[in-house]
């Protein structure tokens, strides 16, 4: 892969027409790190968060040996990284196939469920292949209540009630229970793992059955821009968020088990930025070579301000507007559909034009994995950039800001 310093160096050298990303490994292994660091058990990465080759492997190299998996495509991923690394299947609602591929074939001995028949299709395969549910540990996925840009719980885990039954029963079949939550991605309070903490400790009073290891999920926050004119609070920085995470885990007597999280967005966010090009200004209004249907569709419905970094092609020798100023501009993806047009603006100076880059930072996560192929586009170029986007001086500008209120 080709290497420069700086996104800007890349935009520069390459003249990109097509989306560009641009790939920091030392930002990846340091954040994996620093995360591994305040945690105070196992972390296993999210690899539906972003599962390129090449972050995986970095992750390896960092020292993870865990992984969060849900699907063949990822348990093969993960294991053409490395052929020792763990896998946990978190996801609750399996194929049949799917479970038997995990245990046969991919050694799993993790997987969590929320539901009884889910514990009839792993037994079933359990009792074909023969094996000990003692050597598996089975996670019960816990509702939980929170805030956060995206509330999984509508979709996933068992009320505390429920919970009770499907520990007791999985314990009784001989397999070892832990219990799981996932409060949803980038979470919004501190008090949110609080909450499901107080949750699973309810649970496990009531199952009374020995626990095997709890699993808190992900929602760790990413650090992205800072909209200047946003009313939300602002969550305290992830030392102090990880710092009152694990007074929760001892206020709620849980530091003696095994622990395990699953980050994904805090891990990888800052690792890639993206450099797209304007297609055309008309007016207030930016067509891009990028969009929904690409690496923009995350900040679009989780309402993310990415910050932006304004690249003008130096082959433009004049230009109107003001560059000390930043507008909102309208912009339009690369598609011809009309629905790929983003609900909230760029706000960027007023000197940008047709030709002009943009590299949008912290976008390693959910940009990569939801690009789809939709009308022909699909960029899969990469370089590789030694310094963190925000190495090179504050943003001069924000993709995806929220328009202002009034
Ligand atoms: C998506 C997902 C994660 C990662 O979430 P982040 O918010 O990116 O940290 C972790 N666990 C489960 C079960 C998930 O579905």
């Amino acid at each position: 892969m080709e290497r420069f310093a700086t996104g800007k160096d890349a935009a520069l050298a390459r003249r990109p027409d097509a989306p560009l990303y641009c790939f920091r490994p030392a930002v990846l292994r340091a954040d994996a790190q620093r995360f591994m660091s305040l945690f105070p058990g196992e972390t296993a990465y999210a690899v539906k968060t972003n599962g390129e080759p090449m972050v995986l492997s970095t992750l390896v190299e960092a020292g993870v040996k865990t992984f969060d998996v849900a699907s063949p495509g990822e348990f093969e991923a993960v294991r053409a990284a490395s052929p020792d690394a763990e896998m946990l299947y978190m996801h609750p609602i399996k194929a049949q196939s799917d479970i038997r591929l995990a245990l046969e074939t991919y050694g799993i001995r993790t997987l969590a469920l929320d539901h009884e028949d889910e514990i009839a299709k792993v037994l079933r395969i359990v009792r074909a292949l023969d094996l000990d549910p003692g050597d598996i540990t089975i996670y019960v996925r816990l509702q939980t209540k929170g805030h956060a840009l995206y509330e999984l719980s509508k979709k996933f885990g068992a009320a505390p009630g429920h919970s009770v039954e499907l520990v007791k029963r999985l314990d009784r079949i001989g397999f070892k229970v832990g219990l799981c939550f996932h409060v949803g991605s980038q979470i919004e309070e501190t008090e949110t793992y609080e909450r499901a903490l107080a949750s699973a400790d309810w649970v496990r009073g009531r199952a009374g059955v020995e626990l095997a290891g709890l699993d808190l999920g992900g929602g760790f926050p990413a650090d992205y821009g800072q909209d200047p004119r946003a009313k939300r609070p602002t969550l305290p920085d992830l030392d102090a968020l990880m710092g009152s995470l694990r007074d929760n885990i001892r206020e709620w007597d849980f530091q003696d088990l095994p622990l395990v999280a699953e980050p994904g967005r805090v891990v990888v966010a800052r690792a890639f930025s993206l450099i797209c090009r304007v297609l055309l200004r008309k007016g207030k209004r930016l067509y891009i070579n990028d969009g929904i249907w690409a690496s923009l569709s995350d900040s679009w419905t989780g309402k993310i301000t990415l910050p932006a970094r304004f690249i003008p092609d130096p082959a433009r020798k004049t230009r109107a507007g003001d560059a000390n100023r930043n507008v909102p501009f309208k912009v339009c993806g690369a598609t011809c559909d009309s629905v790929d047009i983003l609900s909230r603006p760029f706000w960027l100076p007023d000197t940008v034009d047709t030709g002009d880059w943009i590299e949008i930072g912290h976008i390693g996560a959910y940009s990569l994995a939801l690009r789809t192929r939709f009308n022909g586009f699909y960029s899969d170029d990469f370089v590789e950039v030694e310094t963190a986007f925000a190495d090179n001086g504050a943003p001069d500008g924000y993709a995806s800001l929220e328009t202002m209120a009034d």
